[in-house]
């Protein structure tokens, strides 16, 4: 996954109606394999330290700390935080202090005398932090919030610099509006331009 995709990721992730009734069990399972990706990455798939947000997760090794073992429940309170981190950063107002719990250490490449910096955490604290590095980076200048209020004032990865909307309903829908906008303007100025009888007769005179 690149630096990208994961920012992408997780903007969908804040955005997914988990606390619907009646979820599938394949739509749980598709979420987990995307979490999974998000922290370790796609098997077999090799990636830059720039899309891992320059550190390597290591896993926690605990039965509950296992994505496949964590509960829907556990994916919603990971989603409002993420939501919190999305928002805070679109709006360019920063956020609060989130806690997490990590430890840090290195992982020393043999015969080089270089060393990787890593994170062995929980899912909760591994991706909030892997998520607020990836922010920070270079990808993360393209995440932006719509300024429509219809769709809740929604995060959006920025496809092109010209999007400034989060959708095309977002973006038809504020176009409408400025042109009915414009058409009301020009009827307003139109009539205060017509002259009334009274002062058609009183330039005569
Ligand atoms: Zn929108």
């Amino acid at each position: 996954m690149q630096a990208e995709q994961r920012i992408k990721f997780a903007i969908e992730f804040a955005g997914m109606n988990l606390a619907k009734v009646g979820m599938r069990p394949q739509e749980l399972a598709a979420l987990k394999d995307g979490i999974s990706q998000f922290l370790y990455g796609a098997r077999g798939e090799v990636e830059s330290f720039a899309d891992r947000g320059g550190i390597i997760i290591m896993p926690v090794l605990n039965q509950d700390e296992l994505v496949d073992s964590w509960p829907l429940e556990n994916f919603i309170e990971l989603q409002k935080d993420c939501r919190r981190m999305l928002t805070g950063f679109a709006h360019k107002l920063g956020i609060a202090s989130l806690p997490i719990s990590a430890g840090f250490g290195f992982l020393a490449l043999p015969n080089t005398g270089w060393h990787i910096p890593t994170i062995t955490a929980g899912i909760r604290s591994a991706f909030l932090m892997l998520c607020w590095l990836l922010l920070v980076g270079e990808s993360g200048v393209r995440v932006r919030i719509c300024p429509e209020d219809a769709c809740g004032h929604r995060v959006f990865y920025q496809a092109s610099r010209r999007q400034k909307y989060c959708s095309r309903n977002c973006a038809v829908r504020a176009s409408m509006r400025r042109m009915r906008n414009k058409s009301v303007v020009k009827s307003v100025v139109e009539f205060s331009r017509k002259p009334t009888k009274k002062h058609g007769k009183a330039r005569k005179v």
